[in-house]
């Protein structure tokens, strides 16, 4: 049996919020990782993805459970492992030899032997002859390996990885992940084990030997997959794509989750995705275009969206009627046929009639401005109560969204300059 490299028990992160309460990030997450592993973690924007790989750099502590590594509980930061980061994190009036040995600043070492160790991983990650150069005179990829390298020269057991080739256009990250697979692969680093964020389900399937899936508020473990295909992978296989396909059916079922609230705002409020209307309408009208059930995964891959993007527009149609997905296809439903082939003015109705029936946050809305005799409130004052459901930056999200659904809806007007909600045709017959 492998050795168990990292384990996480019972793990739980909660941050505190104005007005005394607090929201849960992460519950109860449990998770071995062994020697030789290479595991991606997915899951939707804002789960807790990054707050995890921190708990387990040890950046961040957890509000509950304990981190192993080695078998012995971690204080403080964990020596064992290296970080690279999506937006590379260099320092910019450093060289790249000089950003390289900062990996290699709090070890006990001759300065000699931190040059020979960083010029050979700067060989390593195929940038010799930069050594001299600083990161503006680098493309993003460059920068990228510059990140990599300084974490490979701490010889870390554990790599971590957040989302490390997002910021790249496509093929530097295809190159970039093809010569990160080769060192792990050849064994060319004495890393154990590699722990990935990513949201590109195929970046998962293709690189890592085990997919962790997390559900959102707060963030838990749903799936844990096994991917043992050797490498190099095909991704045209259908074992491959059948998997890709399979996470993805899992990452969008719609699973109804509410934030708890202590006293009299006890009543949950389902958080909405923060999708436009403009992007909702293009999507349903695409997918009754293409006729019956489009698989999923094709047609991001088609639209060259990445999960992050896709994956609430899906939840969107889901969360409104107008979609069901079923094993990695998507499928309109007779609602949704109806609205993409609707006027815009019947469209109008039946996004209208869907989000009155399916949105209840949208209710606590209407049910104000009704309920004011001015039919009129303060964007702020919704900003406040969402605020202690989601946190402030969350509730400005959820905001701006509700304010796009319920204007194109028409059941209520934003005033942008006055920063008001109101009921328009309340407003017309005081005016009278
Ligand atoms: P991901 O990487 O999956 O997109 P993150 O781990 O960055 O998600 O964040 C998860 C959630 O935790 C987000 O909703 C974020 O707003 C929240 N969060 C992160 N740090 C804090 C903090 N210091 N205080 C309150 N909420 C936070
Ligand atoms: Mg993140």
């Amino acid at each position: 049996m492998e050795k168990k490299l990292i384990e996480l028990q019972q793990i739980s992160k909660r941050y505190d919020l104005p007005s005394q309460s607090n929201v849960t990030i992460l519950e109860d997450v449990n998770l071995c990782i062994k020697e030789g592993e290479f595991v991606s973690i997915l899951g939707p924007s804002g789960s807790g993805k990054s707050t995890l790989l921190r708990i387990i750099a040890g950046l961040v502590s957890p509000s509950q459970g304990a981190i192993l590594y080695n078998g012995k509980s971690i204080v403080g930061t964990n020596p064992g492992v290296g970080m690279v980061f999506q937006s590379f994190a260099l320092f910019p009036w450093l060289t790249v030899l000089e950003n390289v040995k900062l990996g290699l600043e709090n070890r006990p070492l001759r300065e000699e032997e931190k040059l020979r160790r960083a010029l050979s991983v700067i060989d390593m990650v195929g940038l010799d002859g930069f050594e001299g150069a600083y990161p503006k005179e680098l493309s993003g990829g460059m920068r990228q390996r510059v990140g990599i390298g300084r974490a490979l020269v701490m010889e870390p057991d554990i790599l971590l990885m957040d989302e490390p080739f997002s910021a790249l256009d496509v093929l530097t990250a295809e190159n970039l992940k093809r010569d990160m697979l080769e060192l792990w692969t050849e064994k060319k680093i004495p890393t154990k084990s590699i722990i990935m964020v990513t949201h590109s389900i195929e970046e998962a399937v293709y690189m890592s030997d085990r997919a962790i899936v997390l559900s959102r508020d707060p963030a838990r473990v749903i799936s844990d997959i096994q991917i043992q295909m050797p490498h190099w992978r095909d991704k045209q296989e259908p074992q491959f794509t059948a998997l890709v396909d399979r996470i993805y059916s899992i990452l969008t079922k719609r699973e109804i989750k509410a934030v708890e609230l202590p006293g009299e705002l006890k009543k949950k409020i389902e958080k909405i995705p923060e999708v436009r209307t403009g992007a909702l309408t293009g999507f349903i009208e695409l997918i009754d275009d293409l006729g019956n059930q489009v698989d999923l995964y094709k047609l991001a891959d088609q639209l060259s969206l990445n999960l992050e993007d896709f994956l609430p527009i899906v939840e969107t149609a889901q969360l409104l009627g107008f979609a069901t997905i079923l094993q990695g296809d998507i499928d309109l439903t007779d609602k949704g046929h109806q609205f993409a082939e609707a006027s815009v003015l019947q469209r109008k109705e039946i996004f209208k009639d869907q989000v009155q029936l399916h949105v209840r946050i949208m209710e606590k809305i209407m049910w104000t401005l009704h309920s004011k005799s001015n039919n009129k409130m303060d964007r702020e004052f919704f900003v406040e109560i969402f605020e202690k459901h989601f946190g402030t930056e969350e509730a400005i999200h959820q905001l701006d969204t509700l304010i796009d659904w319920g204007r194109y809806a028409e059941l209520f007007a934003y005033d942008e300059k006055a920063k008001v909600l109101y009921l328009e045709h309340e407003i017309a017959e005081t005016a009278q």
